[in-house]
């Protein structure tokens, strides 16, 4: 073979590593070099866990031996830093958890141990997830392969970045309101944000628990399916997942579409939207056609809410998620005259600007007298932004339309506004809202070179209609098989 085995997909090594034609060994020390010369050109790890990915590797290579692995066995895998990993340094991307080193694994990290995944490391992200670019780090943003002068997304910016650039087999993200989708979009890459309950948050540290999801980043349709199949299903340690079977996600994939109705939301294609953005999700509902897939059009009325609903709901679940960071429990802690002087010293030096403007906000949003007209009156949005979905999925099998509206944007262009930074999440944030599964695969560039993604939205538990259709495109389509120039 002449590809160095880095830049391999999970569905191209697993058959090579199970025939034993190479060794889960030599692909994690091929990775583990690949990191330590080229990270530095992008910020993608915050945390390099080499013995870690040494022992693991082995332990898989063994298991290999006795004919006991799974699709998964060997795999290196990069995970965002906000998964936390037993006796692995998981900071959030925020000085105030700079030395935190957890007890323990979040069950998606101990399924794909279990499962004999091999953890290369921690990657960088917005602090606490707050962010679309990644330039909400305390560890300095990471850089998009395709075009350094660009973000790669957020807040899973260095899992996308990391996938993009063959610096991970593949990765996990997490989407409050985009945070898998709209990076995996800027960064050429498949993201798959599940339904809500779908897969275990137990040990995802909360941003918005109504909100939040952990979902793959890959380098094709197959390897989301693969890991979703590893990480999804009930935990007794969470009370929001579902005990809702778990489908075989594969047994989808190469099916044809034909038939298949693709409801496209009239407001997903209005004014704001990139001529370039637009003019490839335009070709991609031609292709989706050509393979004869039915486009009607749908309305989702309440559209126009959606980000400031979404930005109340986040902020007040955060301010209170947040709470918890004071000095005492773990992490940073800076010392004061007084209790309240040191939580106020913690917190001021530990977080962000960000965090801390959000902190404020969410705070605000759910002070009495506030609360009803801020807090509340967007949970009933909410509810008609679900009821907006459950009406177009009577019409249609699932949605089709951009995941962003404009593609990776420049480093620094919005950090002075915020807002401006908050509408671009304008496509992404009603599928958390409602609960409902997303994806995004490569579709198109831009004439700089920047990538762009398709976004599928399905009905809750249709993962599998998703993966379906992502994968009858990506097989009509070589998108996914540029790679970045890095
Ligand atoms: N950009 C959105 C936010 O800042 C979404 C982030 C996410 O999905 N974690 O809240």
């Amino acid at each position: 073979m002449t590809e160095p085995l880095y830049s391999l997909s999970i569905s191209r090594l697993a058959p090579l590593l199970s025939r034993g034609e190479v060794s889960p060994v030599e692909v994690t020390e091929q990775l583990l070099d690949r990191i330590r010369r080229r990270n530095g050109e992008l910020n993608a790890y915050l945390t390099v866990d080499e013995t870690g990915a040494r022992a693991q590797a082995r332990d898989a290579e063994a298991r290999l031996r006795r004919e006991e692995a799974t699709p998964l066995t060997g795999i290196p895998l990069a995970l965002k830093d906000v998964l936390v990993t037993q006796g692995l340094r998981t900071t959030c991307a925020s000085k105030i958890l700079e030395n935190f080193v957890p007890p323990y694994d979040a069950t998606v990290c101990a399924r794909l141990r279990q499962a004999g995944a091999v953890f290369l490391g921690k990657v960088n992200m917005d602090e606490f997830a707050m962010g679309s670019s990644t330039e909400n780090s305390a560890f300095g943003p990471t850089l998009n392969p395709w075009h350094r002068e660009h973000i790669p997304g957020g807040s899973s910016g260095g899992s996308a970045a990391a996938v993009a650039a063959d610096l991970c087999i593949a990765s996990l993200g997490s989407d409050t309101g985009g945070s898998i989708r709209q990076p995996a979009s800027h960064c050429g890459v498949v993201g798959l944000k599940p339904t809500y309950g779908r897969v275990s948050r137990y040990g995802l540290v909360a941003y918005a628990s109504s909100l939040d999801q952990i979902g793959p980043l890959t380098k094709e349709v197959r390897d989301a399916a693969l890991l979703l199949q590893a990480i999804a299903g009930f935990d007794a340690k969470d009370s929001t997942s579902v005990p809702t079977p778990v489908p075989d996600y594969l047994e989808v994939l190469g099916q044809e579409i034909r038939g298949l109705k693709v409801g496209v939301p009239r407001e997903y294609f209005g004014h704001g939207l990139d001529k370039e953005v637009e003019a490839a999700v335009q070709g991609a509902l031609k292709t989706l056609a050509s393979l004869g897939a039915e486009l009607v059009e749908v309305s989702l009325p309440h559209t126009e809410y959606a980000v400031a609903t979404y930005y109340v709901v986040a902020v007040a679940e955060a301010s209170s998620n947040l709470a918890r960071y004071d000095g005492v429990k773990y992490g940073l802690r800076a010392e004061g005259r007084n209790l309240l002087e040191m939580y106020a010293h913690t917190r001021t030096l530990g977080f962000g600007a960000e965090v801390r403007r959000r902190i404020m906000l969410g705070t605000y949003a759910l002070s009495a007298g506030y609360y009803e007209a801020y807090y509340q009156k967007a949970l009933q949005v909410r509810t008609l932004i679900r009821r907006d979905f459950e009406a177009a999925f009577e019409q249609c099998a699932l949605l089709a339309a951009p995941v962003a509206p404009t593609p990776a944007f420049r480093l620094g262009e919005k950090v002075a506004d915020p807002l401006t930074m908050y509408l671009s999440d304008i496509f992404t944030i009603s599928a958390n809202l409602a609960g409902i599964p997303g994806l995004s695969v490569p579709c198109g560039f831009s004439s700089l070179g920047l990538p762009i993604g398709l976004q599928l939205l399905g009905p809750p538990f249709g993962e599998a209609v998703l993966l379906q259709t992502a994968s009858a495109f990506e097989q009509a389509t070589d998108f996914h098989r540029r790679k970045a120039p890095f």
